[in-house]
C-alpha cells in the first residue's frame, strides 16, 4: 500500500526562502501549500489539514508565535505540529517557540540537507501522540 502523501504548509513572507524550502520539500515527495503570511496561513492550516507547518517567526503583521497560538487554541488545528523557523537563535527566542507552541525550532538559514527527515520525524512524532506531537 502506498503511504499518503504529507502535506507541508510553510508561512514564510520572504519569497525566496519560500521557494527554497518548497523547492527541497517538494523534490523529497511532500505535498506543500504556501502562505505569505499568517491569516492565510491560518486559513490554510484549517481547510487543508496539513500533516505539519513550518512557520516563519518574522511575519507582516501577525507574527509566527502569535499564529501558532491561535492554531494551538483552535480544534481543528491544535494536533498540528508546528516547527518555528527564525533567524534568532538565542537560549530565549528558542524557549519563546516552545512556549508558543512549537514542536522544534530551526534557526535560519534553514539546512536544507536535514530538513526533509526532520520534517519526516516530526509528523511521525505526532502521528504517535494523541496530543500532537507535545508530550
Ligand atoms: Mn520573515
Amino acid at each position: 500500500m502506498k503511504p499518503r502523501r504529507r502535506k507541508v504548509l510553510l508561512v514564510e513572507d520572504d519569497p525566496l526562502n519560500l521557494e527554497l524550502l518548497q523547492t527541497v520539500l517538494e523534490a523529497h515527495g511532500f505535498a506543500v501549500l504556501v502562505a505569505h503570511d499568517a491569516s492565510r496561513g491560518l486559513e490554510l492550516a484549517r481547510r487543508e489539514h496539513p500533516d505539519c507547518i513550518l512557520m516563519d517567526v518574522q511575519l507582516p503583521e501577525v507574527d509566527g508565535l502569535t499564529a501558532t497560538r491561535q492554531l494551538r487554541a483552535d480544534p481543528a488545528t491544535a494536533h498540528i505540529p508546528v516547527v518555528a523557523v527564525t533567524a534568532h537563535v538565542k537560549k530565549e527566542d528558542a524557549e519563546r517557540c516552545l512556549e508558543a507552541g512549537c514542536v522544534l525550532h530551526l534557526p535560519k538559514p534553514v539546512d536544507t540537507r536535514t530538513l526533509p527527515d526532520i520534517v519526516q520525524r516530526v509528523i511521525a512524532a505526532a502521528a504517535s501522540t494523541p496530543s500532537g506531537g507535545t508530550p
